[in-house]
């Protein structure tokens, strides 16, 4: 496992949704910034693990927004301020549990379509 001090104290370790994913090392409280960062490249198009901000802007974070794995019930959200990227909390998240956003409310679509692995949908295309 990978462990950094951002806002709060995240890792990287194995997902039980998809691959690797990041995980609360310490409880997070509702409404809290769990990673802001300004360190990303920006593409036109997708690629894997980009976030898009506006339809022809795709930010690409390779410390935790690349790991972040999608649920249909996610416990953050992603913002935008001027030229950071933050990660929210929209509820509090126990420690030692997997942080996930819905790839939907940002994304008009992916590179990578999938089904859905969240357990709180019947394996909805995630596209
Ligand atoms: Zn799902």
């Amino acid at each position: 496992m990978t462990n950094f001090k951002c806002v709060s104290s995240l890792q990287i370790g194995l997902s039980r949704i998809h691959g690797q994913g990041v995980f609360a090392f310490n409880s997070i409280k509702k409404g809290a910034i769990v990673f802001v960062s300004s360190e990303y490249s920006t593409a036109p198009n997708p690629i894997y693990g980009s976030v898009q901000r506006t339809k022809d802007e795709h930010l690409s974070e390779p410390l935790v927004f690349r790991w972040v794995n999608h649920s249909c019930h996610p416990n953050t959200e992603v913002w935008f301020d001027g030229n950071r990227i933050l990660l929210i909390t929209l509820r509090e998240i126990p420690s030692k549990s997997e942080i996930v956003c819905c790839y939907d409310r940002t994304e008009d679509s992916i590179p990578f379509p999938f089904v859905c692995n969240c357990g709180n949908c019947s394996g909805k295309i995630i596209k």
